[in-house]
């Protein structure tokens, strides 16, 4: 593959500034997608952060405009202000190529008065989040009628936190006959299903430092029965993994591993047959964006779940085949980096546990673990529950809007939000939550008081 930017069909300038910047060769990520990008294709590509996607789609999208042309040529959808104030920047820098190119951010938090101020002035192109965009294309004061370029950067985070309607609603005033480019950090069947809607004939890129299988460590410990929940802490205290499900055999173990580990200060929830819809759904959206680091499940829970980047799966119970064993396993590993599978087993159990032998799995004694006294684990995140949703015609942008507004929080402090029929869903901080707990009960979203709670 040619990393030389001199490689690329670009203007002289183009690539003057580039190397007056210090970009002297094309990065992965750069020299798979921008000949393609250069052609005019379709792109969807994955690629790690830090890896250069911005200057991917900036060069593409900043090679082709059309400077004398003073209208919005270019749209690039970030999830939230921080990250799109970060891509504006690196815009600009690229952009120094020509005099007189127009970038503005449009983004929700920010007061709404000085966009209007800006956009009349005009723009070439517009960075921003989704629902602040929407709000200016339903209000006639920006209008995509010559765009040429849609990015959407970070798609699989807009889509974690909800911003899928307010893009399909973006793009309804968007001229069909364009270019659409989508990065993401990861790969999943939401990007590929969003693609399809919204890319024609699209290239998909995935770049070779993530293309790693899945690498998983599989490690079994041999625990009396009675010493087990230490020997799990143990485990933790060991390996520090981020995000873990146990699996136990059945849902009476589930309930009092959970119960236990709480004993021991680690913050664990259940999920089992046993619980209503309402009650697996709140413990799932808690797990998936971070507001408790264990997830105790059985397999028959655990079916469907769709959870993936776990650090480290867990079966607290040898699993009756080593189909299931499998199975459970395949849900670690993340791309790149190395998942952990650990196995706990009894005296009893020696038997069964010989048939999993092979080269690479790795037997120990429990006494080999880390003890860490006062060892505990606290979630990175604290759910926010707002009771409003879809129905309430209640989006991601709304609360995103009001928690950076109004309740003063970063962008970079709230983590997934999920929006349901009547309830969504808002990941925050852990040190920050009770600030935003009576910020927001005290303030309004979209004009309309909801009751807030804490989960
Ligand atoms: P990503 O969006 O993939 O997470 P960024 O686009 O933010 O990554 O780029 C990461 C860093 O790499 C930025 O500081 C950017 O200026 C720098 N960078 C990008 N392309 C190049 C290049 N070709 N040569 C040198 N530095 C680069
Ligand atoms: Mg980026």
């Amino acid at each position: 593959m040619k990393t030389n930017f001199q490689t690329l069909p670009l203007s002289n300038d183009m690539i003057q500034n580039l190397d007056n910047i210090g970009y002297t060769q094309m990065t992965p990520v750069q020299s798979e997608t921008l000949p393609l990008i250069l052609q005019g294709k379709d792109v969807i590509a994955q690629a790690k952060t830090g890896s250069g996607k911005t200057a991917a789609f900036g060069i593409g999208l900043l090679n082709k405009l059309q400077v004398k042309k003073f209208r919005v040529q270019a749209l690039v959808l970030c999830p939230t202000r921080e990250l799109a104030d970060q891509v504006a920047k690196e815009l600009r820098n690229i952009a120094k190529f020509a005099h007189n190119i127009k970038i503005l951010t449009l983004c929700g938090g920010a007061a709404f008065g000085p966009q209007l101020g800006s956009l009349r002035h005009g723009a070439h192109i517009i960075v921003g989040t989704p629902g602040r965009i929407l709000k200016h294309l339903n209000k006639e004061t920006l209008s995509l009628e010559n765009l040429e370029t849609l990015v959407l950067d970070e798609a699989d985070r807009m889509l974690d936190m909800g911003f899928i309607e307010e893009i399909d609603k973006v793009l309804e005033y968007a001229p069909s006959e364009r270019q659409t480019l989508l990065f993401s950090a990861t790969y999943t069947n939401e990007i590929t299903f969003i693609s399809d809607r919204i890319q024609r004939d699209a290239i998909s890129v995935k770049t070779a430092s993530t293309e790693v299988a899945n690498k998983i460590q599989e490690i079994f410990y041999e625990s009396s029965e009675h010493n087990k929940i230490n020997t799990l802490v143990n485990i933790f205290s060991t390996f520090k993994p981020e995000n873990i499900i146990v699996f136990t055999n059945t849902k009476i173990v589930a309930k009092e591993l959970a119960e236990n580990l709480a004993k021991n200060k680690i913050d664990a929830l259940a999920i089992h047959g046993d619980l209503e819809q309402y009650e697996r759904n709140d413990v799932l959206v808690q797990f998936s964006n971070k507001s408790c680091p264990v997830l105790i499940a059985t397999d028959v829970a655990a079916r469907g779940l769709d959870i993936k980047e776990l650090s480290m799966v867990v079966n607290y119970d040898v699993p009756h085949t080593e189909e299931t064993y499998t199975h459970r396993i395949g849900r670690t590993g993340r791309a790149g980096a190395e998942g952990i599978a650990i196995t706990l087993y009894n005296e009893e159990e020696i038997e069964d546990v010989m048939e999993y032998k092979n080269d690479t799995r790795v037997f120990e004694g429990a006494e080999s673990l880390k003890k860490v006294n006062g060892f505990e684990m606290k979630p990175q995140n604290v759910t926010l529950v707002i009771e409003g949703g879809k129905k309430d015609k209640l989006r991601a942008g709304d609360l995103l809007g009001a928690l950076t507004g109004d309740v003063g929080l970063k962008g970079s402090s709230i983590g997934k939000i999920d929006i349901y029929d009547r309830q969504a869903y808002v990941a925050i901080e852990r040190e920050l939550i009770d600030e935003a707990h009576k910020k927001l009960s005290n303030s309004k979203i979209k004009n309309k008081k909801f009751s807030v709670w804490v989960l």
